[in-house]
Order: structure tokens, then sequence, then C-alpha cells
């Protein structure tokens, strides 16, 4: 699956990208993930990719035409089957997305920053917006780091163990995710569930069942 992420900070990447799961995805060849600095297309000397608001009101907005020259040379490249753009006001992002997503092979995200960017970027050149929660940040650079993480866990061969993620939150409809114990099996008095230590293979498992179903009913 390949990624292409826009941005104007895209120094902000290198921490999430470089590290345990996402940078495993990269290294099995899973995930290929290529940021593009949107000052590149930036225009004049200055590469300058934002301007103040027509109408008036704080904060500055990006302009059309860099993101436009910048989409234009991917989609010369190859068809992307979304291009998202990152925003509080999009669809909420959830696991069932996160899954539909998986079955993509070419995904564009840009990431917005300052006030918000010019609407005819939003109504010509993005097929899909993208919120990763109801309050604002400052850019779209952490919530697409978001979404890469949670479509790279997804991926057949990230994780060591498939069957950690088949058993987590909201990837079961009809399920939560069960309590989880390690060693040691008594701290400060707090005891691992006997059930647990009892190597009962068909008991431990309707254990986990009861206790994944209840969470759900909790929720
Ligand atoms: N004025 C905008 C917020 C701009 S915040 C509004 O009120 O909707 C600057 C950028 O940060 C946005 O363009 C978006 O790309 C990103 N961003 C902020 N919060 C986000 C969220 N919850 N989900 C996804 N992207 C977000």
């Amino acid at each position: 699956m390949r990624i292409d992420i826009v941005s104007v900070v895209p120094e902000i990447f290198k921490g999430p990208f470089s590290s345990s799961i996402i940078q495993r995805a990269i290294n099995k060849g899973i995930m290929d993930i290529h940021i593009h600095d949107l000052r590149k297309y930036g225009l004049g000397k200055r590469k300058k990719v934002d301007d103040y608001p027509y109408g008036g009101g704080g904060g500055m907005v990006f302009r059309i035409e860099p993101v436009y020259q910048c989409f234009d040379k991917l989609l010369s490249e190859r068809n992307y089957d979304e291009k998202i753009f990152m925003t509080p006001d999009g669809i909420l992002f959830s696991q069932k997305y996160a899954n539909t997503l998986t079955c993509k092979k070419n995904l564009i995200i840009l990431c917005g920053r300052y006030k918000g960017i010019d609407q005819r970027i939003r109504d010509h050149l993005i097929s899909k917006e993208i919120s990763i929660g109801p309050y604002v940040l400052s850019g779209g650079e952490l919530p697409a780091a978001v979404v890469v993480e949670t479509i790279a866990r997804l991926l057949p061969g990230v994780l060591h163990n498939p069957n950690s993620m088949i058993t987590d939150s909201f990837q079961m409809e009809k399920r939560g995710a069960h309590p989880i114990y390690t060693r040691p099996k008594i701290y400060k008095g707090w005891a691992v569930p006997k059930i647990l230590l009892s190597g009962h293979h068909k008991k431990i498992k309707e254990w986990i069942c009861q206790k994944s179903i209840q969470k759900k009913l909790d929720s």
C-alpha cells in the first residue's frame, strides 16, 4: 500500500514513522510512505503556500495553486483510491473505516495548517474528509500519523501475532477487548484471575469470551 502525505511540516513525521509498527511496515515493504513538502510547490521566491482569507477573519489559509500542483504531479504518476483531507469537521475516523482503507492501493493524505484550506481544494481535489476526533489541533500531521498507524497494524505481515489485532477493541462487532494480564501473578496483593493460570484452555476461552461480551455491554 502506498501513502503520499502532503504537509508544510514534513519533519513531524520523522518521529512516529521511524520506530515501532510503522517503521516495521515500511521496512518490510508492506507500506510505502512518501512525504511531500508542500512548500516545494509554493509561489514565488518565498515559496508561499498561504494567504489572507477573503472577507477577513483571523488566520491564514492554504492557497489552492501549490496543492493543485502537488496533486497534479502525483495523479500524473498513478491513480489514487482516495484523496483524504484531515479536518476536524470531517467524518469521524473509526476502526471500521480503517479496515476499509486497508483494501486501498494508493492514498493521498493532505494535512492542513493555520485557519484551514481554500474551500476549492476541498470541493475539487479531495475525495474524503476525515477527523480523528471532536477537538482542534494545529495541523493535520498528527491526525495523519494516527490514520497511518491504525492502518499499518491491520495490514497482513506487520504485527508479529495477527491474533492480537483480531481481538482489539472496536475490531469485533459484538465484543470489546477482554482484560489482559502478565507476570507477576500477584503484585501488592493484586492477583491475576485464577482461571488464567489454570492451564484449562477451554475454560480460559470461555472466560475471555464472557469478559469481552461484558465489556461491550458496559460500553
Ligand atoms: N479552522 C479549522 C481548524 C483548523 S486547524 C476548523 O475550525 O475546522 C488546522 C488544521 O489542523 C486543519 O486544517 C486540519 O488539517 C488539522 N486538524 C486539526 N484538528 C483536527 C482533527 N481533529 N482531525 C483531523 N485534522 C485536524
